[in-house]
């Protein structure tokens, strides 16, 4: 564990000195910056640090799944009229990493995963969980490259995000670096706020178990002491061959009654089918806000529908 820790370590260092991804010489502006940000829950962090001054841009409107995911024109268009782009980092949205490095020198790139403050952790590997595949330090980190992306469902890391972008926006743009700094405060004091909120909501579901769809949950979970014991596909973007369909049926059978949660930007036929002739309910998790419109609010109603999710699932009588 020791030694794998060590190696997460070097792999983020080496993340946050990709050379190629972070524009060193670009000058501050005297105009606000155009700023695009990767996903829906990142964008709305950036909307409520930015609010009063200007409207970022979120890249993935909503839709498909992150993984796998392809670029269209128009969003490569945006992409490369951007002043400062956040995103999570190569971890997690790969399809980004090609447009970024042709960005180079043109807009300043902020990879979030690689903020002070932000707690990363490892992909889980063993059981239910897929096997992360790991490259030698030095290579940008890829999907299941040993790290977890799905950084922002810990409220205390979405407050260290909230502050990076906060630093970030006030270095390109001085003008308003007071008011960013007074709205990522803002939003710090409504994150603290939503934390207890979840906390009290989710303490009468601590501990019972439950399967998802793909492995994004590993942060909410530690943050609530939830017990998520599996997930059903390795990757979002491949179906899981007969194997571990089995391993997941077992897996159900044997912990008694679960819910088994299904998301937006998948095919639900998968849950039916594990859960047919076991005592399991179903729930559906939308993890990324595909199906919540994006602005500042996002996030927050991120949290609350897994929340809400989790508990009428998870205490639902026989
Ligand atoms: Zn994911």
């Amino acid at each position: 564990m020791n030694g794998r820790l060590k190696c997460l370590g070097t792999l983020l260092l080496a993340i946050a000195l990709v050379p190629a991804l972070e524009a060193q010489a670009v000058a501050p502006l005297a105009a606000t910056p155009r700023v695009v940000v990767s996903i829906k829950p990142l964008h709305s962090l950036a909307a409520g640090v930015m609010a009063g001054v200007a409207e970022p841009e979120v890249l993935i409107k909503g839709g498909g799944s992150l993984h796998g995911y392809a670029l269209r024109p128009s969003e490569a268009r945006a992409l490369s009229r951007a002043d400062l782009v956040f995103w999570v980092g190569p971890v997690l949205e790969t399809f980004m990493e090609r447009p970024l490095a042709a960005l180079a020198g043109k807009a300043r790139v902020v990879a979030m995963i690689a903020m002070p403050g932000v707690k990363v952790q490892p992909s889980r590997e063993g059981g239910l969980w897929e096997d992360g595949l790991r490259k030698d330090a030095g290579e940008p980190l890829r999907h299941g490259d040993g790290v977890d992306g799905h950084i922002w469902l810990d409220p205390g890391n979405a407050a260290a995000i909230v502050a990076g972008m906060a630093e970030a926006l006030g270095a390109f743009d001085q003008s308003n670096a007071g008011r960013y700094r007074e709205n990522a405060a803002a939003m710090q004091a409504k994150l603290s706020a939503l934390d207890g909120e979840l906390r009290a909501k989710l303490a009468r579901v601590k501990e019972k178990p439950f399967v998802v769809f793909h492995d994004a949950y590993q942060y909410f979970e530690a943050s609530y002491g939830l017990r998520a014991v599996g997930s059903i596909t390795l990757s979002p973007d491949r179906a899981p061959g007969a194997g571990r369909v089995a391993e997941v049926k077992r897996k159900i059978a044997g912990l008694g009654p679960v819910c088994v949660f299904s998301e937006p930007q998948f095919q639900p036929r998968i849950v039916e089918m594990l859960i047919r002739g076991t005592a399991a309910k179903t729930g559906m998790l939308d993890p990324e806000g595909t199906t919540i419109g994006p602005g500042a609010e996002l996030y927050f109603d991120v949290a609350r529908g897994l929340a809400a999710s989790l508990v009428a699932c998870l205490t639902a009588g026989p």
